[in-house]
């Protein structure tokens, strides 16, 4: 049975979406079997990491249809990688009911080793569907202090409501030079700090040619941090 785990922050564009993808390739490589599921519901861009087109089942279908998501799981370029995209267009949106998240996704736990969950921001029915659907949480921040603060605020509330948190991802670090440190960032939050991932260009440069930086550029120093997030995960099973 595999690990389901959210990907969740109290902020919107700390980079949930794009260590999910990462995250997921590089655990594809240490031979794990990975599921990544766009649960934004309404913002949802996974597919757009992974250079999938529209065609076919997304989240949204299972949830308005009441189907099983194995059937909108799909393949990726990338071996022992997947994918449950989710719908664009607001007709779906606007259907689906994120409620039901928690009772579709853990069917994925019998095919795959790691189940990622690529979740919205904050605490709203939204988001908190989407965190609650998975059993272990990997936090993520800015280093700046109100990012800090809410995905602290969010880690909080998983924790008493069970889940497991593992630990915080401080992303995005030494951008500016007012970021605030790995160690500093340690101490306010309540959370281990589980990878710092540098402010790293090739992360954009990547996205626009629609592919994770892991694969883009596998040297990058963001890459690197990637990498080791995933052998960290690992050799927590
Ligand atoms: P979220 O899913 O939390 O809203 P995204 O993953 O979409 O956030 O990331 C938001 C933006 O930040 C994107 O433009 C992404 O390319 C950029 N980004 C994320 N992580 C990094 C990084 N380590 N270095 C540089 N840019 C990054
Ligand atoms: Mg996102």
């Amino acid at each position: 049975m595999g690990r389901i785990i959210s990907i969740a922050s109290g902020k919107g564009g700390t980079g949930k979406t794009t260590i999910t993808a990462n995250l997921a390739i590089a655990l594809g490589k240490l031979g794990r079997k990975v599921c990544a599921v766009d649960a934004d519901l309404t913002m949802a861009n996974l597919s757009l990491h992974f250079g999938l087109d529209d065609a076919g089942r997304t989240i949204h279908d299972v949830l308005i249809e009441g189907e099983d998501i194995r059937k909108a799981v799909h393949t990726t370029r990338y071996e022992l990688v997947y994918v449950v995209p989710a719908a664009v267009d607001w007709e779906h949106v606007a259907k689906a009911d994120p409620r039901d998240l928690p009772k579709v996704i853990p069917k994925l736990k019998e095919d795959f080793d790691y189940i990622l969950i690529d979740c919205p921001a904050g605490l709203q029915i939204d988001a908190m569907s989407a965190m609650l659907s998975g059993e272990e949480i990997i936090l993520v921040t800015n280093p700046e202090i109100a990012s800090l603060s809410d995905t602290m605020k969010v880690g909080i509330v998983l924790k008493k409501a069970g889940r497991e948190v593992l630990g915080f991802v401080l992303n995005r670090y030494g951008g500016h030079k007012n970021d605030i440190p790995p160690e500093a960032a340690e101490e306010v939050m309540e959370f281990p700090l589980l990878a710092v991932i540098p402010e790293d260009p090739k992360v954009r440069e990547a996205a626009l040619e629609g592919m994770p930086v892991v694969v883009y550029a596998p040297d990058s120093k963001a890459s690197k941090a990637f990498f080791e997030l995933a052998e960290k995960i690992v050799g927590m099973e």
